[in-house]
This record gives C-alpha cells, sequence and structure tokens, in this order.
C-alpha cells in the first residue's frame, strides 16, 4: 500500500524513538518504520543500561558533548516519561598502583568534557561505598545512573504515538528510491511517499545509507556478552563498578552493573564478530567475564547466574584501527533531505534525546517546523503491582480483579500487567513484548512458571493459537506441533 508522510524514521531502537517524540512536537506527518516486532530489540535493549557521564568519551568529541548533555537531563526525561531512573553512581577503580594513572586521565577527561560530581577517592573511602570491592583507589562519579532501557524506549515510542506520529513494525526497509524531489521508502507491504529520511537503523546503518546512495559508510559489528545474577548479587554491590579502561580493549571493560530491577550484570566483553546478528554468548567468554568480574568484587559466585544476553556494538572503527570512532549525525551527500546516523555505539543510549534534538535542529535549517497545538510530552504508564504499598494494591484489586491473579511468582507480576503489556499501544504480541514491558521470564525461574500462563492469556484472552505464539520474531515458535 502506498502511504504519504512528511518523514519516514528507520529503526525503532532508542534514537529512532527519541527522534520520533521530539519531532511529534511539530506538524508533521510521521512514520517510524521497525523491522522487528517490537521497538527496542537492537542494541537499545541489548546494553549496560547505564545513563554515563561522560569522562569516558574523547574531549572535544560529538559523543562527549552529547553524552555529557544526556546525562544532564536524563532524570527530568524519565520524569516526563514515567521511566525508572535512579542515581547510583558509579565507581572505576584502579586494580593497583599501575592504574592510577588512568584515574587521573579520566578525571582529566571529564572535567574537559564538562562532566560534574567526578572525585577521585583512596582505598578508604571506596571501602566505605563498596565493602566488598576490590581495588587500590578509585574515580567516583556521583552523577551516573541506572535505568530500564525498555521502558525507556517503549514510553518514548508512546508517547510520540499519543502526538500523532505511527509506528509500523514487522516493516523491514528494503528499497529507497527518488523520484520528483520525493523518497519511495519500501517497507514490508507498505511504500511510504516522504520528501525527509532519517537512518537510524543502528547496525545496519550503512546498508540503509547505501540505499540512498551513500556508499562510504562501514559498521562493524562488536559482540558484548552478559551475564546476569540472581537479584541476591545485588546486595553485595550498591553501584556500577568498572575497571579502569584498557587502551585498544573496544568497550569500558568488563564491569559489575546493579540494574534497576535489582539483578546484577556481568559484561560486556567486546570482540569483532564477521555479522550483525551473531549474538551468540560463548562459554570461552563467559569463563573471562567471570574471572574478570571476580577481581574486581572476590565474592562472586557462579552459583548466582541465571541468564545470559548478548549486544553487538555498531562499531565505525574496523578490527586493529584503534578505539575511538565519533558518532556520524550528517546529512545525505548524494540524496538531499536525507539523515545518516552512523555509528551511535555507547554512550548512544545515554546521548538519545541530544542526537534526537541535533537532527530536529539540522531539519529546521531547510524548513520551518511548525509547532502544533496541543502537544503532549507527558507520558504516563500503567501501574507496576510489585512497586504498591498494601492500600494501593489492595484498591487496585477492588477495581480489576486481574490484579489478584499472579502470573509470575519470582518477580509478582500480575495478569492484569500481563494484558495490559499485551495492549500495548505499538501492538507487539510476542513472549519477549511481554517480557520486556513486564518482567515476565526474567526471575530465578526464568520462565518456568510464568511461561504457560501467559501462552493461556494470549490464547484464551488474546485469540492467538498456540502455534501461533512467538517468541521474540517470526520463526521462532514454542510450539510446533499437537502431540494430541
Ligand atoms: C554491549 C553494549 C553495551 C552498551 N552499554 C551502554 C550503556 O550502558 N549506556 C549507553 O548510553 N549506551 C550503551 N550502549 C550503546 C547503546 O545501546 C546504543 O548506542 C543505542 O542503543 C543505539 O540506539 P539506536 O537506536 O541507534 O540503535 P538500535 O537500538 O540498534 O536500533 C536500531 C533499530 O533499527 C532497526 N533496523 C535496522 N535495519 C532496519 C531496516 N532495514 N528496516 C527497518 N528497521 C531497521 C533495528 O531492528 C533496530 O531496532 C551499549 C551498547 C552495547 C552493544
Amino acid at each position: 500500500m502506498r502511504r504519504d508522510c512528511d518523514i519516514a524514521i528507520i529503526g525503532g531502537g532508542a534514537v529512532g524513538c527519541a527522534i520520533a517524540y521530539v519531532l511529534s512536537r511539530y506538524d508533521l506527518k510521521i512514520a517510524l518504520l521497525e523491522r522487528n516486532p517490537d521497538v527496542c530489540m537492537g542494541a537499545s535493549g541489548k546494553n549496560s543500561a547505564v545513563v554515563h557521564a561522560g569522562f569516558n568519551n574523547r574531549a572535544g568529541s560529538l559523543m562527549a558533548e552529547l553524552c555529557v548533555k544526556g546525562n544532564m537531563e536524563f532524570e527530568n526525561l524519565c520524569q516526563t516519561l514515567d521511566a525508572p531512573y535512579k542515581k547510583t553512581g558509579k565507581l572505576v577503580v584502579a586494580l593497583d598502583e599501575s592504574d592510577l594513572p588512568i584515574i587521573d586521565d579520566l578525571l582529566e577527561a571529564g572535567q574537559k568534557n564538562g562532566c560534574e560530581g567526578l572525585t577521585k577517592i583512596g582505598r578508604a573511602e571506596m571501602t566505605e561505598l563498596e565493602p566488598l570491592a576490590s581495588g587500590a583507589a578509585a574515580l567516583y562519579s556521583s552523577n551516573t545512573a541506572i535505568i530500564n532501557p525498555f521502558l525507556y524506549v517503549f514510553h518514548l515510542a508512546e508517547a510520540a504515538m499519543q502526538n500523532g506520529a505511527e509506528i509500523y513494525l514487522n516493516s523491514e526497509v528494503t528499497a529507497i528510491e527518488r523520484s520528483g524531489g520525493k523518497y519511495s521508502v519500501c517497507a514490508g507491504d507498505n511504500v511510504f511517499s516522504c520528501s525527509r529520511v532519517i537512518n537510524a537503523a543502528g547496525l545496519y546503518a550503512d546498508k540503509i545509507a547505501a540505499m540512498a546512495g551513500d556508499t562510504q559508510y562501514r559498521i562493524y559489528p562488536s559482540r558484548g556478552e552478559y551475564f546476569i545474577l540472581d537479584k541476591q548479587a545485588s546486595e553485595l554491590v550498591a553501584r556500577p563498578i568498572y575497571p579502569v579502561p584498557r587502551k585498544g580493549a573496544g568497550g569500558l571493560g568488563v564491569h559489575l552493573t546493579t540494574t534497576i530491577d535489582g539483578n546484577m550484570l556481568i559484561g560486556p566483553s567486546a570482540e569483532y564478530v564477521s555479522h550483525c546478528e551473531d549474538y551468540a554468548s560463548t562459554q570461552r567468554m563467559m569463563d573471562k567475564l567471570f574471572e574478570e568480574a571476580q577481581a574486581l568484587l572476590p565474592q562472586l559466585e557462579r552459583n548466582l547466574i541465571i541468564g545470559a544476553y548478548t549486544g553487538i556494538r555498531a562499531k565505525t572503527v574496523p578490527p586493529g584501527g584503534g578505539n575511538f570512532g565519533d558518532f556520524i549525525i550528517e546529512e545525505s551527500h548524494s540524496a538531499p533531505g536525507v539523515i545518516n546516523l552512523i555509528g551511535i555505539e555507547s554512550p548512544g543510549l545515554t546521548a538519545s534525546m541530544p542526537i534526537a534534538r541535533r537532527v530536529c535542529e539540522m531539519l529546521q535549517v531547510r524548513c520551518r517546523l511548525a509547532e502544533k497545538a496541543g502537544w503532549e510530552p507527558v507520558y504516563r504508564a500503567n501501574p507496576v503491582f510489585r512497586s504498591l504499598d498494601m492500600e494501593s494494591q489492595n484498591n487496585l484489586i477492588r477495581e480489576n480483579p486481574d490484579y489478584g491473579e499472579i502470573i509470575c511468582r519470582c518477580e509478582n507480576i500480575t495478569k492484569a500487567e500481563v494484558l495490559n503489556a499485551l495492549n500495548n499501544p505499538l501492538g507487539a504480541r510476542t513472549l519477549t513484548a511481554v517480557k520486556n514491558r513486564v518482567r515476565t521470564m526474567t526471575g530465578r525461574c526464568q520462565g518456568g512458571y510464568c511461561l504457560p500462563h501467559i501462552v493461556d492469556i494470549l490464547t484464551n484472552e488474546m485469540g492467538i493459537p498456540p502455534n501461533e505464539i512467538t517468541f521474540r520474531n517470526i520463526g521462532d515458535a514454542p510450539f510446533f506441533g499437537r502431540c494430541k
């Protein structure tokens, strides 16, 4: 079907959804095109979920500028979007005396970049903050925070929709053609006719750019593997703990990150891989991760591990090419009106809102964007049952008895919350869409208890037959036939 819009945004990650949110303030017809059955299924949902302060980025770089801006506004942004946010602070630890100069370099870089809240602390102060962590000294960053990246992106997307933006899932862009000053963007069964295209396709941004005639970009995928630890582990530390970064490591080093939901992460590794979908968790790397994590926190035990996941960085620097590649945000050289966002690796989550505003400013140079009446930036989410006091829980159950039925015992998630997740405005319906919204299948049993209950709800309440239910995507069904 042919559809008209003013702007097509390609990619439903943190960056594409932030752009949709920012642009939804203006009198524009916006179509966001995402190839997956939900938004936030790329790097935006597979990272450390840390709101970085900006001292790790090269002074004068776009990364440094946008990370510092993002850090400063993130708390307010999360309040506006009703998304969880916790300012935990972070320690970057010098394991021994030889690491101390790196701490000084980080402090200096942070000061140049305009980061606030950085202090060098000795062993005694470090032990006061984190009694169980190893190390000779540390850089303490009080402005570092943790978020739930899924809820941040979902709420951006849903707030954009509440202001009129349209989101098309299962819509992989396969061609971009230009004729008579307009672009035809082919995505799934639709062709979007528009005058502006924003390429926020993450790992595939080089391919999308090439469709519009820009063949000069290349993305080198770099895999980062993680372990997820049981909530018990979060009693060991109160905030993210990183080692000092090593030159040429291709990431910030294997760190311990407390999550906003009370688990702990170990990771990520950094390893170039040959294709963008290589999400494997490898025994070799997982052993190395655990060893490096134990150097930071000797008390860690393997029986705390309950899961694993992998994220892939969209690097512009090839293997052996050094560590640093800046964000590239520029208008196409060959296709006017197309804006390419290339190499949006860490700290892209932190910087997503300043990136979106920058794109908006670039559009405004070409044409005046008229603000529309009634833009509503504030988004309000459904209640989270487990975070309420007893009285509020009882009130909810009285209003809607589905809040009285626990579907996930590990995380205390109710049937009403699962139904709310399934009735999301984007229309996402997979088991992962439910998991990413309400945390089903993320507890100690990893879905052993709640999965059959969610399948019942999908079948009985949403009318989806079991053999049509999928985990993440088309073709990964948990059921493949009847046994009787
Ligand atoms: C291991 C790891 C750890 C990280 N840790 C942090 C951190 O702690 N803090 C931080 O700030 N940043 C972190 N980052 C970086 C951050 O996750 C990314 O910079 C950010 O999520 C990038 O967002 P994005 O929207 O550009 O990309 P993505 O989230 O990857 O979104 C791109 C979207 O485009 C879609 N797409 C691709 N091709 C097409 C097509 N042809 N048609 C339609 N849609 C398409 C994809 O499906 C995807 O949904 C980390 C990244 C990794 C990998």
